[in-house]
């Protein structure tokens, strides 16, 4: 199934360590956003660690006139940093946050000080209101720490619950994961739009080492096709293109109401497989 009038795309970007990833970055956001997604987001370091860079590119999108949503976990921060960013945001027009835990960076303890989701959300409504639409993070696959598939479920109802707006999900590369997890949430009485995350397969090797630590499967027949491409970069680009496109397509026919790309801050393969899902 193609992209209809109404499905919602969005694209994700991470901030850049380097002025050429910056100029990298802008140029991507030229290129996508003639695409007109719904909002670009860009996320944020473990334990606050891009807040400055983060910040920065967020607000550039939003003077460039592209609607542009930071992530935000607590990280270490006091209540009162956070609450200055949330002004300085709400003033310069932002108006959607990607509302997370998030990890702390390694190194730094056993992740004891993180503050749950559901925390920020409802910490987020108590201080500006309705002013931003709440995104928050999903897991077809549960996260990795979850105790079990059915407190993974309640938890992300207390996030709804606490006041978020709408739900996108880890990637994965099974569309049946996504389904049934969709299908579950919606017995467990939530019925706020959840978005799929779609990760275009780019470095394959990077892919499978975060893979590993977010939980997200690589299924053993994927994993076998790319690897014996290797060799053939044009072949491996193809099929992998090919794959998430079908992905995509298998997700929207059942239901889905659009799709977050995890673009890699690259315009490929990301917007062939928008253009081959009719978006153009
Ligand atoms: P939570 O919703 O708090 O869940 C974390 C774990 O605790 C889960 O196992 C859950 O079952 C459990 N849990 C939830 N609520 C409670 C509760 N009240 N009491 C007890 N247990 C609870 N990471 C970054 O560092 N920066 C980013 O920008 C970033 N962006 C992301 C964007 C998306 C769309 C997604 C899917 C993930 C992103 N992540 C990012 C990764 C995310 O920070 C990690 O997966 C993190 O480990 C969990 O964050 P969360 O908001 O899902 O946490």
């Amino acid at each position: 199934m193609p992209f209809s009038k109404q499905h919602q795309v969005s694209f994700e970007f991470f901030p850049p360590k380097t002025a050429a990833g910056i100029d990298k970055l802008v140029e991507t956001r030229q290129s996508l956003g003639k695409l007109n997604p719904e909002f670009f987001s860009v996320t944020y370091g473990a334990g606050g660690s891009t807040r400055d860079n983060t910040k920065a590119i967020v607000l550039d999108g939003i003077a460039q006139g592209f609607n542009t949503a930071p992530h935000l976990s607590f990280g270490g921060d006091e209540k009162e940093s956070i609450l200055s960013l949330l002004e300085e945001y709400k003033t310069n027009g932002v108006n959607r946050i990607v509302a997370l835990r998030g990890d702390l960076p390694s190194g730094f303890g056993d992740g004891s000080r993180l503050v749950h989701a559901n925390e920020l959300v409802s910490f987020i409504r108590e201080h500006t209101g309705d002013h931003f639409h709440l995104e928050v993070a999903a897991y077809p696959e549960i996260h990795p720490e979850a105790k079990s598939y059915e407190t993974d479920i309640e938890f992300l109802k207390q996030k709804f619950a606490a006041g978020a707006s709408s739900a996108i999900t880890q990637y994965f590369f099974n569309a049946d994961a996504y389904k049934y997890f969709v299908d579950r949430c919606q017995k467990a009485g939530i019925d706020q739009a959840i978005y799929p995350g779609i990760m275009p397969i780019v470095n394959f090797d990077n892919l499978k080492r975060f893979s590993q630590n977010c939980g997200a499967e690589i299924p053993r027949w994927l994993s076998y096709r790319i690897e014996s491409l290797k060799e053939s970069p044009y072949d491996l680009t193809a099929f992998c293109t090919d794959f998430i496109t079908e992905l995509c397509e298998s997700v929207l026919s059942s239901g889905a109401p659009g799709i977050h790309f995890y673009t890699m801050n690259q315009t490929e393969p990301t917007q062939t497989i928008c253009h081959n899902l009719g978006l153009k």
